[in-house]
């Protein structure tokens, strides 16, 4: 993993000195200006239209009134989180980060020459007890910053010529999130939004991150309700949920598009990580896919599922991946006829 540095990042990502920024003129001509789809560009990123036209603005008002009484992810919390409340996530409506960098590690199109620019926000709703990344979702590890620093943040990633900004576990701090975007656009922000997500959402938040996220990477993770609740903290909707986001997020950017150096610039990336015995209920996800979307959807079946967090303390979830749970996955996928696998 490319990793320049991690909590250091943070902790120089507003004294790093404009000399050291790798952004050029010729960077900045090479990012995609025409759409997708073949039709006459509107803007790219697509952000830059809804600032233009004020949109924007009055979804970052709107998105800040869910904070009041809290429903931004199915949980439905109701708690006032700009009184300091909390809810199932455990974040108030300050956002908290753990980490930035570029990451090298994410799919080849999201991670090009000059990586990924990653930001990891702390805690998370759904509380997954096999989570790869407890210390942040679950214990919260990370540091509360303005939405000004956040958009600091966003810049800087620009400017160490990462090829989109990577937002992942951001359902919590949507608003937050809008808000930075906005400032660290009129900074000069000009490289696309990845929302990299659980995705256990709800299409009121999806529908007003419409014309602002061009990239959305769900990691799908259930099938079966009373997986979900077992191993999710009762999240026995998050199926149900999972497939409406993501029929929703198709719909507003479609199938993954590269451009000619083979760098996303919009489209939707799926996830599925395998479980032991199947508890993911992969065979069902892979067919769900396959039934509902394009053939050459993207779509990464993952195999490095490792026990983790409280994974010990449930038998079946308590071993790695065996080779031959992939192989089968990646088997069903291809005689479903799904031809775009990531490798
Ligand atoms: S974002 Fe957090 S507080 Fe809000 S509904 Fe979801 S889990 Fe509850």
């Amino acid at each position: 993993m490319g990793k320049i540095s991690r909590r250091v990042f943070l902790r120089d990502s507003l004294i790093l000195t404009s000399s050291s920024f790798l952004l050029s003129s010729q960077y900045l001509q090479a990012l995609p200006r025409a759409s997708l789809d073949g039709k006459k560009a509107k803007k790219y990123p697509s952000y830059l239209e809804l600032e233009e036209n004020g949109v924007l603005s009055q979804r970052v008002e709107k998105l800040y009134s869910f904070y009041e009484n809290c429903h931004l992810c199915p949980r439905d919390c109701r708690v006032d989180r700009t009184k300091g409340e909390t809810g199932k996530c455990n974040a108030t409506a300050k956002v908290k980060v753990s980490d930035a960098f570029p990451h090298f590690g994410e799919e080849s199109p999201l991670v090009g020459k000059r990586g990924s620019g990653t930001i990891f926000f702390s805690n998370c709703g759904l509380r997954c007890v096999f989570c790869q990344n407890y210390k942040i979702n679950i214990e919260g590890e990370g540091v509360e910053i303005s939405d000004d620093r956040l958009a600091d943040i966003m810049i800087k990633l620009q400017k160490l010529g990462c090829h989109n900004i990577n937002l992942v576990t951001p359902s919590h701090y949507v608003p937050n999130i809008v808000n930075a975007l906005q400032k660290a656009i009129r900074n000069g922000l000009r490289i696309p939004l990845v929302y990299n997500t659980a995705p256990y959402e709800t299409l009121e938040t999806l529908q007003l991150l419409d014309g602002i996220v061009d990239i959305y990477l769900p990691d799908c993770k259930f099938m079966d309700p009373a997986h979900a609740a077992k191993y999710s903290g009762e999240t026995y909707n998050y199926p149900y949920y999972v497939k409406i986001a993501l029929k929703e997020m198709h719909r507003q950017v479609g199938v993954l598009q590269i451009n000619r150096k083979g760098i996303a610039v919009r489209g939707m990336i799926i996830r599925h990580l395998i479980l032991p015995n199947n508890i993911a209920g992969t065979d069902k996800f892979i067919k769900f896919v396959a039934e509902n979307f394009p053939k050459n959807t993207y779509l990464n079946i993952m195999r490095q599922y490792r026990p983790e967090y409280k994974a010990f303390d449930y038998p079946e979830l308590s071993r790695r991946i065996k080779r031959s749970e992939w192989v089968e996955a990646i088997q069903l996928a291809r005689k479903y006829g799904l031809d775009r696998l990531d490798k």
